[in-house]
């Protein structure tokens, strides 16, 4: 039996427009999951940034633009900083636009990690479900998100287990991993290309320790991303000999996963309990096996020996050795286990399971399954 179709409306991060790289895998996160709701026929409204681009029929026909300020990303402010919202904002704005749009649809979907949505939550009619895509970095988000977990928890879902351990939550967390669109990424079984690197390159995701690998091995690493931290990425630079890192930019997906299924191995090396990490499963699509420390998400995306070799956490030997025994990943396994678990229609079905079984709505196979989707 198929499930009836909702009406509803996606609403983007505030810390930068999509397509822009500053907003992270959240950024690809939103237009996966809105291709694979449209692909179920789900009516589709976005609310995002001015700016966005979208990769092409993942934005359907209902796109809200917002102008205004950025918002700060949690992420770089210390834990117990307060509250704060730039005069101008984008933050309040869109979620001005998200309620009007609501009063008329199933639910909105919140990607911000941010104050204003969560604390919405429980006092305006419509429905605010929130996928949150950071683990604890904030004390008064942690204890918001905290707070919904114990009054509404079907509000809520997370990208890995590992992610929802960071924050105190009474009933067992929905997990819904994340999706890709595979038409997007090729799979390439060259073995003998060069080291690859990809994120916002910014302490919290370690590139030292993977640059620390290439100059081991006398090896090339080609890095993708955003520069967020400019006198950290000069330091890194500085600490290798000339031609170690080859700076490759923020790509569009379509150009990056050309570049990167070209490498022999994928180096992920975080310093902080990643929600997620898309670039690992965007380097499995395209066949690349990942070597990353046993922490957070990619700790549940690899299976070690099978899809790349996971390590003790900030062990740069272990992370050398490891680089060495790549040749013993086959590639189409990689790939194999994207498309099993992480496509974007994966992904939407479980988004879908996970509004309808707060919403109430009764399908066979919303109510056979566990919460934990
Ligand atoms: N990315 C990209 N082009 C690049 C490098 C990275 O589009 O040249 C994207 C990548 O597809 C991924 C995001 O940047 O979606 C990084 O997300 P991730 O979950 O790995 O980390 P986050 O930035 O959210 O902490």
């Amino acid at each position: 039996m198929s499930s009836p179709k909702m009406k509803l409306v996606l609403v983007s991060t505030p810390i930068g427009a999509i397509g822009s790289g500053r907003g992270g895998g959240v950024e690809l996160t939103l237009s996966s999951l809105s291709k694979g709701l449209l692909s179920m026929g789900h009516d589709v409204t976005l609310v995002v940034p001015e700016g966005s681009v979208f990769p092409d029929g993942s934005a359907g026909n209902n796109l809200q633009f917002v102008s205004g300020i950025d918002q700060p990303s949690w992420q770089h402010l210390q834990n117990d900083a307060p509250v704060v919202i730039p005069s101008d904002g984008v933050l309040p704005k869109l979620w001005e636009q998200a309620l009007e749009l609501g009063k008329s649809a199933d639910a909105l979907i919140n990607f911000g990690y941010d104050w204003l949505p969560l604390w919405l939550t429980t006092r305006v009619q419509p429905r605010i479900f929130h996928l949150i895509s950071m683990g604890a970095v904030s004390r008064v988000m942690s204890s918001l998100i905290e707070e919904l977990a114990r009054t509404s928890p079907g509000r809520l879902a997370f990208h890995s287990h590992r992610q929802a351990s960071d924050f105190s939550l009474v009933d067992e967390p929905v997990v819904v991993g994340n999706g890709f669109d595979l038409s997007q990424y090729q799979l390439g079984l060259e073995t003998g290309g060069p080291l690859g690197w990809a994120g916002r390159v910014a302490p919290e995701k370690g590139l030292e320790d993977a640059v620390a690998v290439a100059a081991a091995l006398n090896d090339r690493l080609l890095v993708w991303g955003v520069i967020e931290d400019k006198s950290y990425a000069s330091q890194i630079e500085a600490s290798v000999p000339d031609g170690t890192i080859e700076w490759r930019g923020f790509l569009p997906t379509a150009e990056f996963q050309s570049e990167l299924g070209k490498c022999r191995a994928f180096l992920n090396t975080p310093k902080w309990n990643e929600a997620y990490g898309n670039v690992v499963v965007e380097a499995m699509a395209c066949g690349v096996p990942v070597v990353a420390y046993d922490r957070g998400g990619p700790g549940e995306l690899i299976e070690s020996g099978r899809t790349g070799w996971l390590v003790p956490s900030n062990d740069v030997q272990a992370l050398i050795k490891a680089t060495t025994s790549i040749a013993k990943i086959d590639r189409r396994i990689c790939r194999r286990w994207v498309e099993d678990s992480a496509s974007h229609h994966v992904f939407a079905r479980k988004v879908v399971k996970w509004l309808q079984s707060d919403i109430g709505i009764d399908t066979p196979e919303v109510f056979q399954e566990s919460k934990q989707v």
